[in-house]
């Protein structure tokens, strides 16, 4: 596709000398992206659990993608989706592996058209970021407290800086020293708030002490589920450890001990004087989940109100669109589990939330079916830049621009590879329509059917039910569809898991900067 036949005529014509972005055609792009930020935990999405007005300021003056989905939900593969457009089998990162970052990327694609182009925080494919005029990250999974980010020179230690506002600190910085005659896009990552779910201390302090409403599946005894969940390790019940919810060791442990003692998960727990088992425990531990993944929640939703204001105050807001998304969903609570992983709803949502002047109609939603695989697309048709045919998502603006497309996809392919893995999800590929998704466990050689149109939660497997024959039929065939359709011929499906861990050197001794966020 040529987007610059978008164009329209008169305006090249008219300002040929002017570059694109003194005309205001390409706009700049600030991505600010999350780490394991479920939906349900934003109050655009749902309004139960937190307030996060930056986010619902965003929403109010643009568009919310209602039905945004990971193809593989999890960290590294999604972040690889994103910059490739491509799924995981054809991008290699199918688990936690090294990124190849010798491949087309759409940060090369719009540094090539004279885009400035940064990455900033959470990045997690262990290669040094390509395609990047600036670049500055966390080693890997990064901390909350006093972090470590580097660059291509070495590493700084933020000493009482918390991650998140070091991050939309850096991103301001790197904004303001840009020269004016460039567009940018800038990918403003946090960690937060991804395990261990580590709040800024006052906010922690904030949310001590609350209690949430259970989600309707909280109490799940998973009977319709048999082999997908059968030793699957993400029960806030069972798997909720002492580390998590952040209890105070026993004085005096030896370190492997200690070790053992933050891995276990407790039974029985003194609160208050009073003796917690059983059910009372497991809500207990829900509640002080909440309380902190919430907390690191609202730290995000302020670092976005600190860049808006920005953009406010150095009159860049107009031409410059904000995006809020993150690498995929997360269970809160749901079915009992904490964690991601699964193809199913909690897990593979993203949020998506885009401000676009001038372009988007404020405080609109579309229920169009998108994935992580789509945005790289879309970010290169922003900034008319022509889509490699290789790439294999579609740009979904002019669903932005609020047109109606008629041939837009109405189901996704999703696939995910690591297992084994610490929480004992089993691989599986699927296939999502707008009314039912059909699950495939590979290696179990067992399968899930939903109605989503009747059941939203996915409480009932309904593959062996006679009455749902025809839908089972038809589903099996869209798989195998979609699956031939981006080329999935299984040849990743056993690839042996390989670790990327960033080596040390990187930011060994690094040069420490002052904070005083904690
Ligand atoms: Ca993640």
């Amino acid at each position: 596709m040529n987007n610059l036949k978008k164009l329209s005529l008169g305006a090249i014509s008219a300002i040929p000398l002017l570059s694109v972005a003194q005309t205001g055609e390409r706009p700049n792009v600030i991505f600010i992206f999350t780490d394991d930020h479920a939906t349900n935990a934003i109050s655009t999405y749902n309004k139960t659990l937190v307030k996060t007005p930056n986010m619902d300021r965003l929403a109010s003056e643009g568009m919310v993608m209602d039905n945004c989905f990971a193809v593989n939900s999890i960290s590294t593969p999604s972040r690889a989706c994103i910059l490739t457009g491509k799924h995981s089998h054809k991008n290699g990162v199918t688990v936690f592996n090294e990124f190849d970052g010798s491949q087309q990327t759409f940060p090369k694609l719009l540094q090539k058209a004279g885009y400035s182009t940064a990455m900033i925080g959470k990045w997690h494919l262990t290669s040094d970021p390509t395609g990047f005029d600036y670049w500055n990250i966390f080693p890997g999974q990064g901390q909350y407290n006093s972090p470590i980010l580097y660059t291509k020179d070495g590493g700084v230690r933020y000493k009482n800086g918390y991650a998140t506002n070091v991050v939309a600190d850096l991103t301001i910085d790197y904004i303001k020293s840009l020269p004016k005659d460039k567009p940018f896009f800038v990918m403003s990552q946090h960690k937060a708030p991804h395990r261990p779910f580590q709040p800024r201390p006052d906010l922690q302090e904030k949310y001590k002490g609350r209690t949430f409403p259970l989600p309707e599946t909280f109490w799940d005894e998973y009977e319709d589920w048999e082999l997908s969940v059968k030793g699957n390790k993400m029960s806030i019940a069972e798997y909720f450890t002492n580390s998590d919810l952040k209890i105070t060791p026993p004085p005096g442990l030896p370190a492997d001990s200690l070790a053992k003692w933050l891995a276990t998960a407790p039974m029985e727990l003194m609160v208050d004087g009073k003796k917690l088992t059983g059910r009372e425990l497991v809500q207990y531990k829900y509640n002080r989940y909440m309380q902190d993944y919430l907390a690191c929640v609202e730290a995000v939703d302020e670092a976005i109100g600190k860049v808006l204001d920005y953009l406010d105050q150095s009159g860049l807001a107009k031409n410059t669109i904000v995006i809020y998304s993150s690498d995929q969903g997360f269970f809160l609570g749901e079915h009992g589990f904490f964690d991601k992983r699964y193809m199913y709803e909690e897990s593979i949502r993203m949020p998506f939330i885009i401000r676009w002047p001038g372009v988007i109609k404020a405080g609109t939603r579309c229920d169009k079916i998108v994935t992580n695989v789509d945005f790289a697309e879309t970010f290169l048709d922003i900034a008319h830049v022509d889509i490699p045919s290789d790439m294999q998502g579609r740009s979904f603006v002019p669903l932005l621009r609020g047109e109606k497309v008629k041939d837009w996809p109405k189901s996704f392919y999703y696939r995910y590879y690591h297992d084994p893995n610490e929480h004992g999800t089993p691989a599986h590929y699927g296939v999502r329509t707008e009314d039912y998704k059909l699950i495939y466990y590979w290696r179990l050689n067992y399968w899930e059917l939903f109605d989503l149109r009747k059941d939203k939660i996915e409480m009932v497997n309904v593959y062996n039910d006679k009455k749902y024959a025809k839908v089972r039929r038809d589903m099996t065939e869209e798989l195998y569809r979609i699956k031939k359709e981006k080329d999935d011929n299984d040849e990743l499906a056993d690839a042996p898991l390989k670790s990327g861990i960033v080596p040390r050197e990187k930011y060994a001794s690094p040069r420490i900067i002052q904070r005083n966020d904690l």
